[in-house]
Order: C-alpha cells, then sequence, then structure tokens
C-alpha cells in the first residue's frame, strides 16, 4: 500500500467528511487530493486526472474554476463582500431577484434567500404553513411528500424524505408527513406508460388529499427527477394533475427544483415541461454555476401578501447570516449571464443527444436493467437479474466497485447505490463525453465482466 499523501494524512487527523463512514477511509474509499479544476476535470495534487461526472454534485454546470464567475466574485469581494440583508440590500441581490422571476414560471413574485438547499426547504415548509395560518386556517399542519423523494438533511427537510438509508436512524426527531406514491416510470406496471403510471399515481394522491386535503399545508415534489433517490424519472402529465389537486384542495405546490433547476432536464426549470407554476420554488445548487453556497426560494404575491400586517409574528422572521451574500449573487448573476451569452439550453440539447447515444451503446451489457434520461441526467440501473428485476445483494457494493474502478480510468462516477449517473457539467467536450463512455463502459466491464 503506497503512503498516504501528505494532505491525506492531515485531513485524516481532523477532518469529519460529509455522506461518509470515517472508517471506511482510506481503505475503502480512497480519499483524492484535489489540488485545481479545469472545465469538466479535477486535477489531483500528484497529476492525476478524473472527469467530473456527478459535477461535484450537480452544482457545476459550466467547467471548474470558470473564468467569467471567478472574475465576478473577484471583482465583488472588492467592492462588498457582505452586508446583512435584514435593514439593508444591494445591487447584486436586487438584481439576480429581477432576473430570476423574470426566468421563473409566471406568478413567481417575490424571492428569499438562504445559504443551502435544505434551508431553502425548510423556509419553503415553514412560509407554507405560517401563510395558511395568518390567513386564519390553523388546521393545517402537515405535508405531503412522495416516496423516495429527497429534499436535504436538516430535520424538516429530513422529514419530507423517504429515503430510509438517511432517514431510519433520525425517524424519531422528525415531523411525520403524508406520503403519497412516487409516479417513477421504472416502478411502472406491465403494460403500462410513463404517461399512464403518471396517472395512476396522481389518482392515488387525489384520495389522500380527498380523506386529508383540509388539513395540509404543502405537498412538495422534486419535478420530472427524484435525483437522490436513483435519478427516477416521471411524465410531466403527473405534475399537471398533482397542480389541479393542490388548487382543489388549497393547499400549496412547492417545487423543489435545487437539483433539476437552471437546465438540468432540458427547460431552464423541470417544471415548464408540464407548463405550471408552483406556490414555492427553491432552487440552490447550479445557482452561481458550483461555486457559492446560495439558495433562493421563490414565492407568489398572494403567500407574501398573507405576511404583511402590523403584528411581528405575522411577518416570516426567519433569517441566515449570509441571506442574500452578495459574492454568491454575484456569481449567480455571472451565471445567468452565460446561459444567455452561450446559447446554453440549446448547446445542452445537442450535447445531451450526444450523451444519449454512447449511454444506449454502454445499456447494452446485461446487467443494466433501464437506462433512462432527461436533459442533461442519464442513469444506468444494475441489476442482478434484469429480467426478474432482481437486484445485487448489497453486501456486494457494486456502485462501490464501480465507483473506485472508475477512478482508476480517470472518471468521478458517483452512484446512488446501483444506479450509475452521468450529470456532467453542461461546458463536457466531444473528446471529453469519449472518455465520459470509454471510463464508464470500462469501470461496469471490470466489475461486471461479460463476454
Ligand atoms: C441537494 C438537494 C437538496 C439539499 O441541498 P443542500 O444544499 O445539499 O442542503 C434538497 N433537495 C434536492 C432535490 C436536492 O437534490
Amino acid at each position: 500500500m503506497p503512503a498516504l499523501p501528505d494532505l491525506c494524512r492531515r485531513d485524516l487527523d481532523v477532518l469529519w467528511h460529509p455522506c461518509t463512514q470515517m472508517r471506511e477511509h482510506p481503505d475503502v474509499l480512497p480519499l483524492l487530493p484535489v489540488a485545481r479544476g479545469e472545465g469538466a476535470w479535477l486535477i489531483g495534487a500528484d497529476g492525476r486526472r478524473w472527469l467530473d461526472a456527478v459535477s461535484s454534485w450537480w452544482t457545476n454546470l459550466f467547467g471548474h474554476a470558470e473564468p467569467r464567475i471567478a472574475a465576478a466574485i473577484a471583482q465583488q469581494a472588492t467592492t462588498l463582500e457582505h452586508v446583512l440583508l435584514a435593514g439593508f440590500t444591494h445591487e447584486p441581490a436586487v438584481r439576480l431577484a429581477e432576473r430570476l422571476l423574470a426566468l421563473a414560471p409566471s406568478g413567481l413574485a417575490r424571492v428569499f434567500y438562504a445559504d443551502n438547499g435544505s434551508a431553502a426547504v425548510e423556509v419553503a415548509l415553514k412560509m407554507s404553513f405560517h401563510s395558511h395560518r395568518n390567513r386564519g386556517d390553523t388546521r393545517r399542519t402537515r405535508f405531503v411528500t412522495l416516496r423516495n423523494s429527497y429534499h436535504g438533511e436538516t430535520l424538516g427537510a429530513l422529514s419530507v424524505g423517504d429515503i430510509p438509508l438517511y432517514r431510519r436512524t433520525y425517524a424519531p426527531l422528525l415531523l411525520e408527513p403524508l406520503f403519497a406514491p412516487s409516479p417513477d416510470a421504472f416502478n411502472a406496471l406491465p403494460g403500462e406508460d410513463a404517461e399512464a403510471c403518471a396517472l395512476r399515481c396522481a389518482e392515488e394522491l387525489a384520495a389522500l388529499l380527498d380523506a386529508h386535503g383540509d388539513t395540509v399545508c404543502a405537498l412538495i415534489i422534486e419535478p420530472l427527477v427524484q435525483c437522490a433517490g436513483g435519478m427516477r424519472m416521471h411524465h410531466p402529465a403527473w405534475l399537471q394533475r398533482a397542480r389541479q389537486l393542490c388548487d382543489a384542495h388549497g393547499v400549496h405546490l412547492i417545487a423543489d427544483e435545487i437539483a433539476v433547476g437552471f437546465g438540468r432536464t432540458g427547460t431552464m426549470f423541470a417544471c415548464e415541461q408540464a407548463g405550471i407554476s408552483p406556490d414555492l420554488m427553491c432552487l440552490s445548487k447550479g445557482i452561481t454555476g458550483g461555486f457559492m453556497p446560495l439558495a433562493a426560494v421563490l414565492a407568489t404575491q398572494a403567500i407574501y401578501d398573507s405576511f404583511l400586517d402590523d403584528s411581528r409574528e405575522r411577518a416570516f422572521l426567519h433569517s441566515h447570516s449570509y441571506s442574500g451574500n452578495p459574492l454568491a449573487c454575484a456569481a449567480a448573476l455571472a451565471t445567468l449571464d452565460i446561459f444567455d451569452s452561450d446559447d446554453v439550453l440549446a448547446r445542452n440539447a445537442v450535447t445531451a443527444g450526444k450523451l444519449v447515444a454512447h449511454g444506449r451503446h454502454i445499456a447494452q451489457h446485461p446487467k443494466i436493467a433501464d437506462f433512462r434520461h432527461t436533459g442533461m441526467i442519464l442513469a444506468f440501473e444494475l441489476m442482478a437479474d434484469p429480467a426478474t428485476r432482481t437486484p445485487f445483494p448489497a453486501e456486494d457494493r457494486i456502485g462501490l466497485r464501480i465507483y473506485r474502478a472508475a477512478l482508476r480510468h480517470g472518471l468521478v462516477l458517483r452512484p446512488l447505490g446501483d444506479v450509475l449517473y452521468w450529470m456532467p457539467p453542461y461546458c463536457i467536450t466531444d473528446e471529453d463525453i469519449a472518455h465520459l463512455a470509454t471510463a464508464t463502459q470500462a469501470a461496469i466491464q471490470e466489475v461486471l465482466p461479460c463476454a
């Protein structure tokens, strides 16, 4: 076993990493010292290079150390690095809010800033509850969420999530939401297409709201793709029906676009593909192009108006020290500029087509039970027996082994269980795509050899 680089030894003496069983470092799980980033690539302290196929947890859009965003942050840092947003305002916060509202689905009229995705979800849940209360409806105390959903790790956000690995341990501390079935097309019944599956699941949501609708604050959803839940995808017809049902029951619709916003699914926001507008929309991750922590919750005028009163208690008193941080807003403004100047959505459509062509080829592997894609999200579902939908035994840790094999091939894949996915930076080049495909195939073949 080669000696650990000095940085890794120092790290393991002092750090506690996110989403990690620290016992597994460094023997089961390598710890990779990264010196810099360039385009879609991460470059190790020792000169090794890995293509970042997961956009550093779905945050990066236009490449690492993208010069235009870096310059915007540097410029802002020499002007105004931060000021509290209570009682004060500044150009980057106002300008960004104006631009987000201009891009967002119609009806969203106000921007509330936070500094990470989970915080945005907390804000949306509290706003929804408080808004009903301010209008005199005190019966509404519950939330509806979908099976297999993920909305973050803080207690409120975790409460409306349904991934056992993250939720189970903390269950005694959590709110108890009502769970509706996920319209996930992978779970379609035999002979059912994605749309029929979506509409069948929507009828179960309808029944749930018929029974409990008058005690529900909001339905929270990840439109089009449940990302952390294994890149499970659904038909937009479900979103249309969910919107109608929420309206019929006076329930807010919260769209968590933290992972799918900013072009990931092919449109600026996923809700657009169903032609719906949520009452509250949570944004983070790609909002700064992957440079700075920032989140925004967009709300309708009706929700905003329900807080206007002489009483402090009716106001939304939630706050974070770094709300609307000018450096983060400057990074977000530079990110939106790139969407305009580089015609990103049109280019992504072409890039996604190339990724799909490679993906289809890889999906011929006999252990791949499903290959699915929405915009710049592509996923391969690995199973021991695709014909009977039998998963690999968890203890085989197929995903982890493919992760390690891919690293040896110069590629960062970070499978969700046994679901491999590509969610690369939008700047990925043709040459990068060729490497992505070759290295993915090699890593799968190493762990799951087939003739
Ligand atoms: C990542 C994610 C979150 C949480 O965001 P953090 O910034 O990691 O707290 C919430 N919702 C969805 C859909 C996400 O993908």
